[in-house]
């Protein structure tokens, strides 16, 4: 970044937000490819979510277009996780994350460097 890049881009002034945590590159990672794969197929982007229904002792979101759910976080108060249509298969990945994070809180001192994130 120079001087003069940053002259030029004072017209636009958009912050982005890059580190937004942990959370992220795991979300990204398991809504990636099917996710899109869905927008694709069925040109919905879930931005009309309903609001969280409880279910199997977890809450979710479901979309008013399509139908598909996402599991939401009721302390957070936002949604989380892939987009998926059998509950199913968002209770597995809610467990499975749950592990790998308990997994990863334990050994937290060898935590590495990561600039994966492009
Ligand atoms: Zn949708």
């Amino acid at each position: 970044m120079t001087k003069e890049d940053k002259l030029q881009k004072s017209g636009s002034d958009r912050k982005k937000r890059r580190k937004i945590g942990w959370f992220w590159p795991l979300g990204l990672a398991a809504t990636g490819v099917a996710g899109l794969a869905l927008i694709a197929l069925r040109g919905c982007w879930h931005r009309r979510m309903s609001w969280p229904v409880r279910a199997q002792g977890r809450s979710y979101q479901v979309c008013l277009d399509c139908g598909i759910k996402r599991l939401f976080d009721e302390k957070s108060f936002c949604s989380y996780g892939p987009y998926r249509y059998d509950l199913n298969e968002l209770a597995a990945w809610d467990r499975e994350r749950r592990e790998h994070a308990r997994s990863t809180a334990e050994r937290r001192s060898s935590q590495s460097a990561g600039s994966r994130l492009g």
